[in-house]
């Protein structure tokens, strides 16, 4: 076998083969359904932000930085109609633009709208909140290159989240950067799985280069990934009472039957839990004497985290930035904010929006896992020659 990555993947309990083949055959097939429907392709966001930290220098070199908002006529009304195809285009700059910014009252009913702990935006604040379709604005290169992306990545690290040293550090700190790196990881093989390749045609296309220079020849970059991908699935399992239970209502029947039955599909995957029943074991963090202090601790990093996504100068990585932030920090909350088990009272609650970031960021990570296992073996081959 000429498998590169073996064994258990660290601190995880399932190994590389098994995720592979899981991914491959159940998950990946689900999820990139699951995110097609009406309720997971609208987030909610703020997307024009003052950056706490450094004035606002926008770097974006590609119009494919800008993100298309939903324009009021879409949204909700034509979850009852399908978008023309040729419906699919940017609607920035045109007076369809303008962004509705009532939906909440009309639409997604039986959802709670409450704080996540765990990240800096307030989701009960709906003031220039707006709507985007993240089917068209897919996550891929931009040109947001230079010192601001660099200066973003080096805060998250540096000020977050030091590469610890082995067993220098505890668990629960290499668990917050393992996160955010393979959280990075999947940001970059999304660059380069869907780069522009030639500005003067625009053709786009994959980047083996790319891929290979940032993420496969570290191969601690690749284990993170895969970390981060069985940590996300953890949290979703563990949320499953709540998530068979909630209201996938966007008012178009059929698509919400849909999302629902996928839903259930993937949360109760005979597969999955014959294979890989438990991705991560939470209930081994926290354990010291220093437990909740340190939770608070990390709690306090990943939101200084979350705020910068507001320095993020490029529309649609901050889109993309923001909505994988809040998809962690509702891992987050599912694995460590809430204890059923030994506090009955706790219920589990998440909000409309926590759920489309959880499961999209699910999506991005199962993608990554797929590109890595299908473009990762060439990609070696052609640049590990050189
Ligand atoms: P960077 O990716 O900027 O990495 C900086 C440094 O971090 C590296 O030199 C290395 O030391 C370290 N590092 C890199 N990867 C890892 C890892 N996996 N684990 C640990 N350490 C690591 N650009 C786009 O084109 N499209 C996007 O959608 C996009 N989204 C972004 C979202 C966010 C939140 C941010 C901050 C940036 C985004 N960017 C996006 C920019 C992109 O991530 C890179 O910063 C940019 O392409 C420049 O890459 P680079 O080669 O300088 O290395």
């Amino acid at each position: 076998d000429s498998r590169k990555y073996t064994g258990i993947v660290e601190d995880c309990c399932c190994d590389y083969e098994t995720v592979d083949s899981l991914n491959g055959e159940v998950l990946h097939p689900l999820l990139q359904e699951l995110v097609t429907t009406p309720f997971f392709r609208y987030f909610k966001v703020k997307l024009w932000c003052d950056c706490p930290f450094w004035p606002d220098d926008g770097m974006c070199r590609l119009r494919d930085c800008s993100v298309c908002e939903c324009p009021e006529n879409e949204f909700p009304e034509t979850f009852k109609k399908p978008l023309p195809s040729d419906d699919l285009v940017c609607q920035e700059g045109k007076p369809q633009a303008t962004v509705d910014r009532t939906v909440d009252s009309k639409a997604f009913r039986g959802w709670m709208v409450i704080d996540n702990p765990w990240t800096n935006d307030d989701e009960t604040d709906n003031s220039e909140m707006t709507y985007v379709n993240l089917q068209l604005n897919p996550e891929r290169y931009t040109g947001y290159v230079g010192p601001s992306a660099r200066r973003i990545w080096d805060a998250v690290y540096s000020e977050n989240c030091p590469k610890y040293s082995s067993g220098e550090i505890c668990q629960e700190k290499k668990v917050l950067y393992k996160l955010i790196s393979g959280l990075h990881s999947s940001i970059s093989i999304h660059i380069a799985a869907d780069y522009l390749l030639d500005e003067s045609t625009n053709l786009w296309g994959q980047n083996l280069e790319l891929m290979y220079d940032r993420v496969l020849r570290y191969p601690d970059r690749v284990r993170n990934l895969y970390f981060t991908f069985l940590f996300v699935l953890r949290a979703v399992t563990k949320a499953a009472d709540f998530l068979e239970q909630a209201e996938y209502d966007t008012g178009n029947n059929a698509e919400d039957l849909k999302a629902q039955s996928l839903m259930r599909q993937l949360l109760y995957n005979p597969k999955l839990q014959a294979a890989c029943p438990l991705p991560f074991d939470e209930a081994k963090l926290w354990q010291g004497q220093s437990g909740p202090e340190l939770k608070q601790q990390i709690q306090k990093q990943f939101k200084n985290i979350s705020s910068l996504m507001d320095c993020v100068g490029c529309e649609k990585c901050r889109l993309w930035g923001k909505l994988q932030v809040l998809g962690l920090g509702t891992a987050l909350k599912i694995l460590f904010s809430v204890d059923g088990q030994n506090h009955p009272d706790q219920i589990l609650h998440l909000q409309r929006n926590e759920v489309i970031a959880l499961v999209n960021l699910l999506n991005r990570l199962s993608e990554s896992v797929k590109l890595v296992q299908e473009m990762g073996p060439s990609a070696e081959n052609i640049m590990g020659g050189l």
